[in-house]
């Protein structure tokens, strides 16, 4: 970068230096699976900083011309990692959400459901285990199977819709603690979706660290990550829900946060930028994202002991995209799967294209969702896995609807639960 380049970009504020970054190469255009469906220069992430950077100049506004293509954008963040220029694009996207939400707050029915979402739902823990219980009392009678034979949207909905367990996972004021030597004090991230939706795949979390020598916390005055409101423009929602989680892991004393869900752990190891002008919360903020680890970046910096119990699978790993993009993590959940007696990593083809999960992208936008997820699915059954791997719950429902769709009995796992499954004695809370 030329030295009158630099000068330039520091005169601007640091949003819109990080917009005259793009030097439009378009290094990214092979990465980004929108603009790979569709061809189409404003399905790009060069495209759309230009849009980007046109409204910021004051030539077009948020228009029908302008939005829907902000809004095709599924926030995976594979241009990023690929840009030389290190382009931010993750949090551009993010503050331009917020404007078109400031701009444009939608129909009377959309802004209701945002406001339902975002601020009475997610951030109050209990209510989401109340909803949980009436979805799972739903899904066990006779309207939901009629439901999903309706045809249409609704249908759809319903059949992508994960299937309620039995058992929630709940945080707790008690540790879980392991047998022998404490080698980690560690603080586990609870979520908002994964414990309702996949509370054996957070019980295989905390057995997994118990196993091999951690003390578990799960504080209970945790919320949500705050990642859908970030996302979804609603940014003061997501630093209300920062400070919380802030405040709920570092009075719990604790070495490290981990996290196993991709999209959470990415949103939290960014709060030192969500929160970097709040005078009380800056430094705080800091510390706490320098603690957070997903559980494959914590688990190999253990010495692992997993037991020879031979399993012979073939397993195939899909890398979520705020796992591979936003953390930069695939050797580690790859390495700990070779590290499990019997099995056999096969890769599937572009295994870091985003599957069409993408948060609240399913119900926005679910034509590109639906083609993105039939490509993966595609990509898994030409492996001739038995198991498709990945760490992000997200991910997982989706690849689970996809291949229940395709008629496939392929497993979709969580990294956790094949771990733990290895030792073969998977059951409940240690
Ligand atoms: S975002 Fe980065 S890779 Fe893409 S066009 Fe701009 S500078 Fe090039
Ligand atoms: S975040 Fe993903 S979908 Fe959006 S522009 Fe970048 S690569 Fe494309």
């Amino acid at each position: 970068m030329t030295s009158k380049l630099k000068e330039a970009l520091q005169a601007l504020g640091p949003a819109d230096a990080d917009l005259y970054k793009c030097v439009h190469c378009g290094l990214c255009l092979s990465s980004c699976p929108t603009y790979l469906e569709t061809g189409l220069e404003t399905e790009s992430p060069r495209g759309r900083i230009a849009l980007m950077k046109a409204v910021r100049e004051g030539k077009v506004g948020f228009t029908e011309q302008v939005v829907p293509h902000m809004e095709l954008c599924l926030q995976c963040r594979a241009c990023e990692a690929v840009c030389p220029s290190g382009v931010p694009y993750g949090r551009l996207m993010e503050a331009t959400r917020a404007q078109i939400q400031q701009a444009h707050p939608g129909s009377l029915m959309r802004r209701l459901a945002l406001w339902v979402a975002f601020r009475s739902l997610l951030p109050h823990p209990r209510r989401l285990y109340r909803l949980g219980s009436l979805l799972r009392l739903y899904q066990r009678s006779p309207l939901f199977s009629l439901a999903r034979r309706i045809p249409g949207r609704l249908g759809q909905i319903q059949e992508q819709l994960p299937l309620v367990p039995k058992g929630f996972f709940r945080p707790r004021a008690e540790a879980f603690n392991p047998t022998g030597e404490v080698r980690a004090r560690v603080g586990l991230l609870s979520g908002c979706v994964m414990p309702i939706a996949q509370g054996p795949t957070m019980e295989a979390a905390v057995r997994l660290l118990v196993r091999n020598g951690c003390r578990v916390l799960v504080p209970p005055a945790q919320v949500c990550c705050g990642a859908l409101n970030l996302h979804g423009g609603d940014r003061e929602g997501a630093r209300r829900m920062a400070r919380r989680n802030i405040d709920a892991f570092l009075d719990a004393g604790v070495e490290a946060i981990v996290v196993a869900s991709a999209g959470c752990g990415s949103t939290m190891k960014e709060y030192r930028h969500l929160l970097e002008d709040d005078a009380e919360y800056q430094e705080r903020a800091w510390w706490f994202s320098e603690m957070v680890k997903d559980v494959s970046e914590f688990l190999t910096t253990l010495p692992l002991a997993l037991p020879d119990k031979r399993k012979g699978l073939r397993v195939t790993y899909q890398d979520a995209c705020h796992l591979a993009h936003a953390q930069r993590i695939t050797q580690q959940p790859r390495e700990l799967l070779r590290r499990i007696p019997g099995v056999e990593l096969v890769e599937m083809e572009d295994a870091s294209r985003c599957c069409g999960a993408a948060g609240l992208y399913t119900t926005l936008q679910p034509q590109m969702s639906r083609q993105l997820m039939e490509r993966k699915v595609e990509a898994v059954l030409k492996t001739g896995a038995d198991v498709v791997v990945s760490g992000n719950p997200g991910c997982i429902i989706q690849m689970q609807a996809g291949l229940r769709r395709a008629g496939s009995q392929v497993r979709v796992m969580h990294l956790v639960e094949l771990l733990d499954e290895a030792y073969g004695d998977s059951r409940g809370h240690p």
